[in-house]
């Protein structure tokens, strides 16, 4: 029986996580729940599951359930609760389903514990790869990945060289936006951004597959992963999402992982490898899905996904800046300060403006990332 903590649990990776332990009820049991503020779905989750910890970051939605918690579950409070509740809780694998840079901490704190990492949350190693990929070497720590990209590239290297690689392809669904034009976006509203062809997931991932900037952090998440120089990283458009990643090896030879776009089975995998476990989830059927088509992304269209090569390839704390940029430029677009198209702009400003480090320790990421977040607030 193994113990799964879940940061984030009332996301949309968070429950779909909850969704396939409930599946393998004598594989899992869950020791931990970790939210920001939802905390009607907290209750609902705690009755259900039983975790020995819960943290609650919102100290004003903590004081709302605070008495009506069940023996033997303990409240943690805060974003020191969350470190504590990293520290001490008892877990085997601690999901990170947390959305942006708040995820960094408490997954170095699971990461010292030498623990296994199920990592949904892409912007710690955008932001910290070097030193996160360093601890886990030191801590005996293993991350594997739960974004269905690098969980289709971690099942097409089981058994292969690294050494043997010449490139990963990286398949993006070219998000909401990919037939519009780029004057479309002067006044895309935040309702068309949100409405995803192909998968449900929380607002600020999606915005990001609009921009294009999720892939942009997804190359970076596999640059650290798989420690792979970014020029053997391609981006591909393939929008049925079937095909979730690929390798292509030194002798032409392309592996590909297929699967509907589910988050589930990636979660699932990243919680049971190296073994696979039978499930009841729906089946690709190929004649149905008729057929599948690629094309190169639009880097003038799409200028996150080029701001984003451009950082990894700058190093230091480039992709740090450019993902607190994003937080906060997502985050105004969200709230209808700024126009869709003033997203990139605002994260080359921060780009501009904010002065790259280079072989940053913890310390100086975190100020980097406020210092950005503090220049991008003041800007539209
Ligand atoms: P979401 O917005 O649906 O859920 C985020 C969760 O984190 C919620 O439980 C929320 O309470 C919690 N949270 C948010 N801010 C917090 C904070 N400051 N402190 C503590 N808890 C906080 O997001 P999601 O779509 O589930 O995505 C989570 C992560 O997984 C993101 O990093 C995303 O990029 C990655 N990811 C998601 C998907 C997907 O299908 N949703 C796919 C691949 C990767
Ligand atoms: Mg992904």
């Amino acid at each position: 029986m193994k113990k799964v903590f879940i940061l984030g649990s009332t996301g949309s990776i968070g429950v779909n996580c909850l969704n396939v332990i409930n599946r393998f009820k004598d594989d899992f049991e869950v020791s931990g729940l970790t939210i920001n503020s939802n905390t009607e779905l907290l209750l609902e989750q705690i009755r259900k599951y039983k975790p020995r910890v819960v943290v609650v970051r919102d100290k004003n939605a903590a004081k709302r359930i605070s008495d009506k918690l069940p023996d033997g579950c303990n409240l943690f409070v805060g974003e020191e609760g969350l470190i504590k509740a990293s520290i001490e809780a008892e877990y085997d694998i601690f999901m990170g389903a947390m959305v942006g840079f708040a995820g960094l901490a408490p997954t170095i704190e699971a990461v010292k514990r030498g623990k296994r990492i199920a990592l949904a949350n892409k912007e710690t190693l955008v932001v910290a790869g070097e030193l996160v990929t360093n601890l886990c070497r030191e801590n005996a720590s293993e991350i594997i990945p739960v974004d269905s990209e690098h969980s289709a590239i971690y099942q097409c290297l089981i058994g292969e060289n690294l050494n043997e690689v010449e490139k990963l392809i990286l398949t993006a669904s070219g998000g909401p936006f990919l037939n519009k034009d780029k004057l479309f976006f002067e006044n895309a509203t935040v309702d068309e951004a949100l409405n995803h062809p192909n998968w449900k997931m929380g607002s600020k991932i999606t915005i990001d597959s609009a921009t294009m900037m999720n892939k942009g952090l997804e190359v970076i998440e596999a640059h650290w992963l798989f420690g792979l120089p970014v020029d053997k990283i391609e981006v591909v458009i393939h929008p049925q999402s079937i095909i979730h990643s690929m390798v292509q090896f030194v002798d032409g030879s392309i592996k590909a992982q297929l699967g509907l776009p589910d988050m589930k089975l990636p979660i699932q995998y990243a919680l049971t490898f190296p073994e696979r476990l039978q499930n009841d989830f729906d089946r690709t059927s190929l004649p149905e899905i008729g057929s599948l088509t690629f094309f190169e992304p639009d880097l003038t269209k799409f200028e996150c996904l080029k701001l984003a090569f451009d950082a990894i390839n700058d190093g230091g704390t480039a992709p740090c800046i450019l993902n607190a940029a994003n937080e906060v430029a997502v985050n105004k677009f969200l709230n209808k300060e700024i126009k869709f198209s003033h997203i990139p702009l605002l994260i080359k400003r921060a780009l501009d403006k904010v002065e790259t480090v280079f072989s940053p320790d913890l310390g100086t990421v975190f100020e980097c990332d406020k210092q950005t977040r503090e220049f991008v607030l003041t800007i539209t």
